[in-house]
């Protein structure tokens, strides 16, 4: 374990449930989580995002749909339930009596935990043409990776505020770009002296290397990075994805004029961000900086 986490159960902000990466969250670490939340509100009132908010689930549709198995198998969490006759209820309870595998007793649900908070928006916009001026949504979820780690920063399931903007090449490309300073700026108010770097998603298998290549090349994917549990390799507390037309095709998004739309997002990862302001600041909010007390709980 971490000597990060380690202090973070020692002071009640982290809660563990004996499996990596699945913590409880003490009422400190959650009231900063919720007053950061509050910050990025407060800073992007005027941006009038239409707010969405979904239960941490998306549609096995839609999610088989989205491209999500071709690019991170690995990390998928679609939900299975027993579905079978009385008569098999007594083996269920016999197997997991025995400590026997039951997996292939239970058969799949139509729904699959929220891989990243945009995924339910996109198949609700596929209705009607897109007003003139594109979307702008702003969303909150739980999100679930199966990347079990004990980096107190690489959770199983955590939460991402993300805004999307959903509009013309250019208008994506350029709305992307100007966030990433924005945010800059935002966490370096809270003592955050976030990096911003090229990046790429961890695709999955041999194919997944060029993916990666071809993301990077394209500068597709940005990220602010700082120092968590690990000072040698800084972790990513906020992504800049811009998506090309990917999920605009899959779809079947238009813009007002007709033409397929694109689509950016930029999301905070809401537990890493907290994590980043008691590694800076300490583990007690009640001696944080002044200017970071006002920011945060003013
Ligand atoms: P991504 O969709 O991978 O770009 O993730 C968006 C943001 O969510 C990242 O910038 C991180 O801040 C956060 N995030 C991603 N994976 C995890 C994880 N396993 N645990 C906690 N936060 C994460
Ligand atoms: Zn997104």
């Amino acid at each position: 374990m971490s000597t990060l986490l380690q202090e973070l159960i020692a002071k009640g902000l982290l809660i563990p449930t004996g499996v990596d990466g699945v913590y409880g969250r003490g009422g400190v670490f959650e009231d900063v989580l919720l007053r950061f939340d509050g910050y990025i509100s407060r800073l992007a009132i005027e941006d009038k995002a239409d707010v969405m908010r979904f239960p941490p689930l998306v549609t096995r549709e839609n999610f088989e749909k989205s491209g999500y198995l071709k690019s991170f198998p690995h990390l998928a969490g679609p939900v299975f339930s027993f579905n079978r006759p009385p008569a098999d209820h007594a083996t269920l309870l016999e197997r997991v009596q025995a400590k026997e595998p039951w997996g292939d007793m239970l058969e799949m649900t139509d729904t699959v935990l929220t891989p990243a908070a945009c995924y339910p928006v996109y198949p609700t916009l596929a209705h009607a043409p897109l007003a003139k001026g594109g979307r702008l949504v702003d969303v909150l979820s739980y999100c679930f990776r199966h990347e079990p780690s004990i980096d107190p920063a690489r959770m199983q399931m955590f939460r991402m505020r993300e805004f999307i903007r959903i509009a013309s090449a250019e208008e994506c490309h350029a709305w992307r770009d100007q966030w990433i300073e924005r945010a800059g700026h935002w966490l370096q108010d809270l003592g955050l002296p976030a990096e911003s770097a090229v990046a790429n998603d961890p695709f999955f298998g041999r194919g997944g290397k060029m993916l990666a290549a071809n993301q990077r090349s394209q500068e597709l994917k940005f990220e602010l990075v700082v120092p968590i549990a690990t000072p040698e390799s800084p972790t990513a507390i906020m992504s800049f994805n811009y998506h090309q037309e990917h999920f605009e095709k899959t779809f079947g998004i238009t813009q007002a004029d007709g033409e397929v739309a694109h689509t950016a997002c930029v999301g905070f990862g809401m537990e890493r961000v907290t994590l980043a302001l008691f590694k800076f600041h300490g583990l007690d909010p009640d001696k944080w900086p002044a200017g970071v007390r006002d920011r945060l709980f003013g």
